[in-house]
């Protein structure tokens, strides 16, 4: 939108709307208890639904998965027993490792997806939500806002500890392989993250609006 004078005024982003996906109709958007969900008044759709989590929960949540983040990757995740050596592996080694043996491309996307994109989503939830609670706008919010929305999908815990897990059967052929905290941490990280993803992104933006 250009004005008088030729600069570009921001475009106003009509919050009050809801479109439904499936059939395209326009809805006014009305509040919702914890839990509801609303539908779609020509096709039934589910146009948008409120979590059963309210911000403080979120925050909760949110800091629960960083201190179990912070475990899970400080505890190692495996222990192998065979011809006598006990050998521990962390993360974070498995990652070197990988790295070292000539697969780079594994050990940087394994590095992203279980270690860097989780602790930057979680980071941002921790910013986002301080935010929301603030009487003020906070500066830093859209943005923030932006990465979390890309960032969601990256995190992949889940495929990680189901590698893991397949690794483990295979190897215990061939040595005594024993699970450790830290398999277990990643366990409870993959549930907290999926909690955190049951969170619709725009509760944030409707919460920092008010
Ligand atoms: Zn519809």
């Amino acid at each position: 939108m250009n004005t008088k004078d030729g600069a570009t005024a921001p475009m106003r982003i009509r919050t009050d709307l809801a479109i439904c996906e499936q059939c395209d109709s326009v809805h006014q958007r009305g509040p919702l208890a914890a839990g509801e969900a609303a539908d779609c008044r020509v096709c039934g759709a589910t146009l948008y639904r409120r979590s059963r989590l309210d911000v403080d929960a979120m925050l909760a949540l949110t800091l629960g998965a960083l201190i179990v983040f912070v475990l899970a990757n400080v505890a190692p995740i495996v222990t192998m027993q065979s011809g006598g050596i006990t050998t521990r592996a962390w993360l974070l080694t498995i990652v070197v490792r990988a790295w070292d043996h000539g697969v780079g491309p594994v050990a940087a996307i394994a590095a992203g997806t279980v270690f860097l994109f989780p602790l930057a989503q979680l980071t941002l939830y921790l910013f986002v939500l301080r935010a929301v609670k603030r009487p003020t706008r906070s500066p830093g919010f859209v943005e923030a806002m932006h990465w979390l929305r890309w960032l969601r999908p990256w995190s992949m815990v889940e495929v990680f500890l189901i590698g893991i897990l397949v690794s483990i059967i295979k190897m215990s052929s061939l040595a005594r392989v024993t699970a450790e905290a830290g398999l277990w941490g990643f366990g409870v990280l993959t549930i907290l993250l999926t909690a955190l993803s049951t969170f619709e992104l725009r509760e944030l933006w409707d919460a920092h609006d008010d």
